[in-house]
């Protein structure tokens, strides 16, 4: 009997599982991806685009017959974790998150923490003059109307033309990063704080290194939270689920 697998997409934990569960005798897979990246990353076994809400989820699932539902989507993608946990409980599916730990500051940390992007924005211009700004692009308006603070902002795709950018310089890049271009890039342009999501994973922890190491301060954006259900940190423990749950 084959089992239909529905991956939440758009993290490269959601890209290494979708390549191992593909190996998986009896599996069916399907990734699924927002569609806000570059879409040369979409493989044969992806589909791109919302579902149109928890009713456009729910149909989907009926549709395709799905038995499985992995959700392992970004940590701050908050609305897609919650429809997926509506959804596969009217549908009646099993369902797990995949979601990487969160980073957890250490000895020689300056973080300050905050609850959203908002309280970033307000916290901002009491103490600060040149900001490596590293939230992805959907929120960086937030910050556009900030005087008097340069900002140096990291993304991989540029944003909407539409958006109106901050003031400062705008570098396009995917991680992975390392520690010392990371170091290179802080001094260079001066900065003396980093806004990051702790969004965990060791692809863009390095900046975190470097700060902790020139005595850089960070505000830390604090994850949503997640909904109910059972959640697994890593791709391995994904795989043994799935086996378990179709046994
Ligand atoms: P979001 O706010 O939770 O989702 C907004 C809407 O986008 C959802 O309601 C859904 O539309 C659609 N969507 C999101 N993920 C989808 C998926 N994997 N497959 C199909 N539709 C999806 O998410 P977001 O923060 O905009 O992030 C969008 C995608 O980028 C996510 O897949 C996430 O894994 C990835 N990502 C996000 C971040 C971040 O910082 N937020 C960082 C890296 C990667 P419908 O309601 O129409 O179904």
């Amino acid at each position: 009997m084959t089992f239909n697998l529905l991956i939440l997409g758009g993290t490269q934990e959601a890209r290494e599982l979708a390549d191992k569960a593909a190996n998986l005798p009896d599996i069916q897979l399907k990734l699924s991806l927002a569609g806000r990246t570059n879409q040369a990353l979409i493989s044969k076994n992806s589909r791109v685009g919302g579902f149109g809400g928890v009713a456009g989820l729910i149909n989907y699932l009926e549709a395709e017959n799905i038995d499985l539902l992995v959700d392992a989507t970004h940590p701050f993608a908050a609305n897609i974790s919650h429809n997926a946990g509506i959804a596969a409980e009217k549908s009646g599916l099993p369902r797990l998150m995949l979601v990487r730990s969160e980073w957890k500051s250490v000895t020689g940390d300056k973080w300050i923490e905050v609850e959203n992007t908002q309280a970033a924005v307000d916290i901002l211009p009491s103490f600060v003059k040149r900001v490596f700004l590293t939230i992805g692009r959907q929120e960086i308006t937030a910050f556009n109307q900030i005087e008097n603070i340069w900002f140096l902002m990291r993304m991989i795709e540029k944003p909407l033309s539409d958006f109106v950018l901050p003031k400062g310089l705008l570098l396009l890049e995917r991680g992975p990063f390392d520690k010392d271009s990371e170091k290179q890039l802080l001094q260079k342009h001066n900065i003396d704080t980093i806004v990051s999501k702790n969004s965990g994973g060791n692809a863009t922890y390095a900046k975190i290194f470097a700060a902790r190491e020139l005595g850089i301060k960070v505000v830390m954006v604090k994850r949503p939270m997640l909904p109910e259900g059972e959640i697994v940190e890593d791709v391995e423990s994904v795989l043994e689920w799935v086996k378990r749950v179709r046994s």
